[in-house]
């Protein structure tokens, strides 16, 4: 047992939980510094890719923001999110295909047409 700097009674125990908390968290907080990062520099290989194409072929800015619009609509809804995918099966055995699999995992044969951005 002993006083908490709050001034109540804890034990070993509590202050074991609370250490392994801290820690969790600790480790939360530099994941989502990571995937910032990650994100971050995504973003900017997106834009460098974006002004290539959009330099190359004469496009403008509002080109880009009408393909977004149009791909964000596609469910119907225009809420900065992309529609859902419907899972497919597979020509051959007729088995739901698994998300981002080449192949059936069934039956071997390859996964034809797939969105290579399904999620
Ligand atoms: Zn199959």
């Amino acid at each position: 047992m002993f006083t908490s700097h709050y001034g109540g009674v804890g034990s070993l125990e509590s202050m074991r939980a609370a250490s392994e908390a801290g820690t969790k968290a600790s480790r939360a907080t530099n994941e989502t510094m990571q995937i910032r990062r990650e994100l971050n520099r995504l973003l900017m290989i997106n834009e460098a890719l974006w002004e290539i194409i959009r330099d190359r072929e004469g496009l403008k800015d509002d080109d880009l923001i009408r393909k977004i619009d149009e791909i964000d609509l596609r469910d119907g809804v225009l809420n900065g999110r992309r529609a859902k995918q419907t899972p497919q099966d597979c020509s051959n055995c007729g088995r739901t295909l698994p998300k981002r699999q080449p192949v059936c995992i069934y039956c071997g044969t390859d996964a034809e047409n797939r969105d290579p951005f399904g999620t």
